[in-house]
């Protein structure tokens, strides 16, 4: 039995184009792989506009959440984070004093300070 040729391999790695079509005009086991090696391509031709497009489609999702969720934090921190009070009271439904806190307070509800 005629041993296989090995060289394929390494001609499409390292040779040129030219050197490699010369071998693969001689040899018919390189130009079997050829031909798989052309399947291959083929198949990633045919793949590669769907893989790219199923690609990009969750990323501009991806995008569009995050500046979605930056414009609707982004205004409501500025209008809500500036005053604690509002804060308090859409996070308890009302308005917390120091005591709330869990702050030593006296009976006027002002901070005790020992
Ligand atoms: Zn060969």
């Amino acid at each position: 039995m005629k041993e296989r040729c090995t060289k394929y391999e390494a001609l499409f790695t390292f040779a040129d184009a030219k050197t490699l079509n010369e071998h693969l005009q001689e040899c018919e086991d390189c130009q079997k792989e050829q031909a798989k090696m052309d399947r291959v391509s083929e198949l990633i031709n045919e793949v590669k506009p769907f893989y790219k497009k199923k690609r990009t489609a969750p990323h501009h999702l991806k995008v569009a959440c995050i500046l979605f969720a930056l414009v609707i934090g982004g205004a409501s921190i500025g209008v809500v984070g500036t005053n604690q009070d509002m804060m308090d009271y859409i996070k308890y439904g009302e308005t917390l004093s120091a005591e709330d806190y869990g702050f030593p307070v006296d009976s006027y509800g002002f901070l005790l300070v020992e």
